[in-house]
């Protein structure tokens, strides 16, 4: 009799136990744990996307977010970690795209998801694990609007050739030296300026300023000191740097709001700062790189994927000709 008691209650232990260890379960699979690194938290668009995924994730997965603060050492210790951690997905902002190989490796002998985005590491590499995606822009296309922009501002304000030679003379502002978006944007917003019937004439070198606001302001201050009076145009791959050009050009008393003298700042990624100095009047135009479309992107492709579905499934979104990459547009922005 005693021993059939603790029987009973043997069993009702066990159904118990494995009561919990099924709505365990069941809580994992409703709630994936997902991996996120950022190539830098210190960056104005990427902000805008990291905003964007802890909302699209909200209530869906739980979030492990880490800031590479821009070593990429420091980020391949956090994969390390994570992976260790055994996340069930993994969004990934590389630090440096072409360490993206061994990068790929680690992951895809974890057999865990990915999802790359914005710095685009070479496909090819992508392509040998086939739980991995990029999400992404066409770089060429944030240049060419660029280009867009200068063909309308050269259109409308005969104003600004200033020494009335025809040609539109610039200062090029580059993010990264070897960086695939920075070396479209720069050639790019030329070249198509050219093709919409613009002469353009390059002062001085390029500046490589890594996309950086202060780097930005001390070459533009360089640049004022040397050419004030020659230079009719400010050309910026993102709208930091821009934002430093601008604050060079207002210290001496240009590109002052409500002010009479004027040099045209465009820049890309359209950052609330770059917005209100448009809508202010003292920049003249930006391209909107969609932020929160590509967090709501790499977020529906990612618990996709953690679900066993086709990463694209039930979106609107189209690979490429890589068929392993989407690409969110850009959109130029010029204010009201
Ligand atoms: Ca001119």
């Amino acid at each position: 009799m005693k021993i059939r008691k603790s029987r009973v209650l043997f069993f009702t232990l066990c159904l118990s136990l494995t009561a919990f260890f099924l709505a365990t379960t069941a809580a994992f699979a409703a709630n994936p744990r997902i991996g996120i690194l950022i190539y830098k938290y210190d960056d104005t668009y990427i902000s805008t996307v990291r905003n964007a995924l802890n909302k699209a994730l909200e209530g869906k997965a739980e979030i492990m977010m880490q800031d590479g603060k821009g070593d990429q050492a420091t980020q391949n210790d956090q994969l390390d970690v994570l992976i260790e951690r055994k996340v069930d997905g993994l969004i990934v902002n590389m630090v440096d795209a072409q360490a993206a190989a061994g990068v790929v490796n680690k992951i895809k002998a974890a057999g865990i998801p990915v999802v790359f985005f914005n710095r685009e590491p070479d496909l090819g590499v992508l392509k040998t694990y086939n739980k991995a995606v990029f999400v992404g822009t066409n770089a060429a296309d944030a240049g060419k609007m660029q280009g867009d922009i200068i063909k309308q501002l050269w259109t409308a304000n005969p104003a600004f050739d200033l020494n009335k030679d025809g040609k539109f003379q610039y200062v090029m502002f580059k993010g990264e030296p070897d960086n695939p978006e920075a070396i479209a944007r720069t050639e790019f917003s030329v070249s198509q300026a050219v093709a919409n019937g613009v002469k353009m004439d390059q002062i001085g070198q390029t500046f490589v300023c890594n996309w950086d606001t202060a780097l930005a302001q001390q070459a533009m201050e360089s640049a004022l000191a040397a050419n004030e009076g020659k230079i009719e145009l400010v050309i910026a791959n993102n709208d930091s740097m821009a934002m430093g050009a601008i604050a060079a050009l207002s210290n001496i008393g240009y590109n002052v709001e409500g002010g009479s003298k004027l040099i045209p700042v465009i820049g890309v990624d359209a950052t609330d700062q770059a917005v209100d100095a448009i809508n202010k009047g003292i920049m003249s135009g930006t391209v909107k790189q969609d932020g929160e479309a590509m967090g709501n992107a790499v977020a529906g492709i990612m618990l996709n994927m953690i679900s066993g579905k086709a990463p694209l499934n039930g979106t609107s979104y189209k690979y490429d000709d890589s068929s392993i990459a989407v690409r969110i547009p850009y959109a130029p922005f010029l204010g009201k």
